[in-house]
C-alpha cells in the first residue's frame, strides 16, 4: 500500500447552465422556496463553551433589500475562542477516509444547491450567475483538495480567515486544504457573511468530519487577532485586505512558532490594455465582466483600463453603451446583471470616492442605481496613469487611461510600480506582443483575449504576487502543500 502516484481521477463540477430556459426556470422556482426563510449562525464549537453562550444576537441584513432580514448571529466571545482552541484536535483520519468525507462533503453542497444560492444572494447580493459560478468553485475545491490530500504530517491547528465576496468559495477553498491535510481548522468567516459560513459547516459535519476538526467562530477583528496571536495556532490562511495581512505576519512572528506558515491572498490594482488590434466588441465585453460582475467585488477585478489612443474615443463610446445595458438592482431578480455592494459602510465608501473624482472633473459615466438597498452604479473615471490610484476601490468603479504606441513599455513599467499583481488582461492580436507583455508584467494570473475574473479550480490555480498575496496559488498543485509540515514520509507521520 504505497503512496499514492497518481490523484485519482477528478472532474470539475458541471455547475447549472443558466442560459438553459427549463435549468433557469427551475433555480428560479427552487429559490422562491427559500424567499423568506431565515438562518442563524453562533459559534460551532467540539466542546460546550465555560459559562454558557453569550445572548446577544444579531440580525443580519441582505445588501439588496433593508427590510429583509436573512437571520441572526450569533458572535463568539473570548471564551468561545479559547474553548475551541482546547478542543481542537487534527483529524488523524487517512488521507483516503479524509478524502471520501470531503467529497461527500462536495456532494451535500450540489445536493443543497438552492439553499445556498438563496443564502448567496440574500446574505451576499450574489447574482444568480455568480451563487451558479460560486457553488462551484466550492465544490471544485472539496474534490480538487481531496483528490490530492496528502498523507503528510499536518501543521496542527490551522485559522482560516475568510473574506465576504467569496463567502462559501474561499471559505471553503481554505478550509478544505487545511483539512484535506489532516489539519484541525478554526474557521473565522467574515463578519458580513456568517449565516451561509455556518450551513457550510454543518453540511461538512454531515458529510462526517469530527467537530473536533472543524469549529466555526463567527466573529469581527477582534476574534481573528485572538487566533493569529495565539501560539497554539500553527498556521493561518488568510484573504482580505493587504493591510491587514501585513497585520498579521507581525502578530505570526512574535507569537506563533517562527516556521509557522501564512498563506495570504490579498487586494490587486489590475490593469488590462486594449491595443489598437484588439476585437472591440470582444474587448469590451470583457472589460465589462471584468470590472462591474460580482460588483466589481473581485480581488481579480479590473481596475484600470488602458485603451490604445488610436482607438480610444470608438472604444469609450462602445464601454459606455454596454455599461447602460447593464441591469443593476435586487439580485435575487434573474434579469439583474450588477447587485449590490456588501454594505452600508462600503457603500459609503465609494461613493465618497466617487464624488471626490467628481468634483475632479473626472467622472466619464456613471449609471443609475435603485433607490433602497446598498447600490453603487457602474461608474468610470479617467485617470492618466495608474500612478494616480492609491488603493484597491472595492465595487463597481472602472478607471480609464489611453497611451500612444510607444508608450506601451512605460504603462508595463506603471503597472508592475503598483506593487500589486494579482490578474492582468491583454487585448491584442499581435501574436509577438502577448510574449512581450506577459514577459514583463507581474501578476499571478495572465488573461489574454478574454475577461481576468472567475479562475478555475485546477486549471487556472489562482493567486498574486507582491502586494497581492504570498502564494501558493489556491487550486493548484502547490497549495496543500503549505498546510503539511513538509514532506514527512508516511512511515514517520
Ligand atoms: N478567484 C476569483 C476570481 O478569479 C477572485 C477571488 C477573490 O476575489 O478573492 O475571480
Amino acid at each position: 500500500d504505497g503512496p499514492e502516484l497518481f490523484a485519482p481521477e477528478r472532474r470539475n463540477s458541471k455547475g447549472f447552465d443558466i442560459a438553459h430556459m427549463a435549468t433557469l426556470r427551475q433555480l428560479d422556482r427552487n429559490r422562491e422556496e427559500f424567499a423568506t426563510s431565515t438562518w442563524t449562525a453562533g459559534p460551532m464549537l467540539a466542546k460546550e463553551p465555560q459559562g454558557g453562550a453569550a445572548d446577544t444576537a444579531e440580525d443580519v441584513i441582505n445588501p439588496a433589500r433593508p427590510g429583509d432580514v436573512v437571520g441572526q448571529v450569533q458572535w463568539s466571545t473570548p471564551k468561545d475562542v479559547e474553548t475551541a482552541l482546547i478542543a481542537a484536535e487534527v483529524w488523524k483520519a487517512p488521507a483516503g477516509d479524509r478524502a471520501r468525507i470531503l467529497r461527500r462533503a462536495a456532494d451535500l453542497y450540489e445536493a443543497h444547491h438552492a439553499e445556498l444560492f438563496a443564502l448567496l444572494s440574500r446574505e451576499a447580493g450574489k447574482t444568480l450567475a455568480d451563487a451558479v459560478a460560486e457553488l462551484r468553485e466550492a465544490v471544485d475545491f472539496l474534490r480538487y483538495y481531496a483528490a490530492n490530500a496528502p498523507d503528510h504530517a499536518p501543521v496542527g491547528t490551522f485559522a482560516c480567515i475568510s473574506p465576504w465576496n467569496f463567502p462559501l468559495a474561499i471559505f471553503t477553498g481554505q478550509l478544505s486544504a487545511a483539512l484535506a491535510a489532516g489539519n484541525a481548522v478554526l474557521a473565522k468567516p467574515a463578519e458580513q457573511t456568517p449565516l451561509i459560513a455556518a450551513r457550510a459547516i454543518a453540511l461538512l459535519h454531515e458529510a462526517g468530519v469530527p467537530r473536533s476538526a472543524l469549529q466555526l467562530l463567527p466573529g469581527a477583528g477582534d476574534v481573528g487577532a485572538a487566533l493569529t496571536s495565539d501560539p497554539r495556532v500553527g498556521g493561518v490562511a488568510f484573504t482580505g485586505g493587504t493591510d491587514t495581512a501585513r497585520l498579521i505576519r507581525k502578530s505570526m512572528a512574535e507569537n506563533l512558532t517562527p516556521g509557522a506558515p501564512l498563506i495570504a491572498e490579498t487586494g490587486g490594482l489590475n490593469a488590462m490594455i486594449v491595443d489598437s488590434t484588439a476585437l472591440p466588441e470582444q474587448a469590451v465585453g470583457a472589460v465589462i465582466e471584468s470590472a462591474f460582475q460580482s460588483a466589481g467585488q473581485r480581488c481579480s477585478a479590473l481596475r484600470c483600463l488602458y485603451v490604445q489612443e488610436d482607438i480610444a474615443e470608438d472604444f469609450r463610446t462602445l464601454l459606455i453603451g454596454a455599461m447602460d445595458q447593464l441591469r443593476q438592482g435586487d439580485p435575487w431578480q434573474i434579469g439583474t446583471d450588477v447587485g449590490p455592494v456588501i454594505d452600508a459602510e462600503a457603500q459609503q465608501a465609494i461613493a465618497v470616492y466617487i464624488d471626490t473624482a467628481r468634483r475632479g472633473g473626472r467622472i466619464l459615466h456613471e449609471g443609475k442605481t435603485p433607490d433602497a438597498g446598498h447600490f453603487i452604479a457602474p461608474t468610470l473615471l479617467s485617470v492618466r496613469s495608474i500612478a494616480e490610484m492609491e488603493r484597491e476601490i472595492f465595487g463597481p468603479v472602472l478607471h480609464l487611461a489611453t497611451f500612444r504606441a510607444d508608450e506601451l513599455d512605460q504603462v508595463i513599467t506603471d503597472i508592475n510600480a503598483t506593487g500589486f499583481g494579482l490578474t492582468f488582461g491583454l487585448q491584442t492580436r499581435i501574436d509577438d506582443r502577448v510574449q512581450h507583455v506577459s514577459d514583463r508584467i507581474h501578476a499571478g494570473n495572465i488573461y489574454v483575449n478574454r475577461n481576468q475574473i472567475g479562475a478555475i479550480v485546477g486549471s487556472q490555480p489562482f493567486g498574486g504576487e507582491g502586494l497581492s498575496g504570498t502564494g501558493p496559488k489556491a487550486g493548484g498543485p502547490l497549495y496543500l502543500s503549505r498546510f503539511t509540515r513538509g514532506s514527512v514520509p508516511r512511515q514517520a507521520a
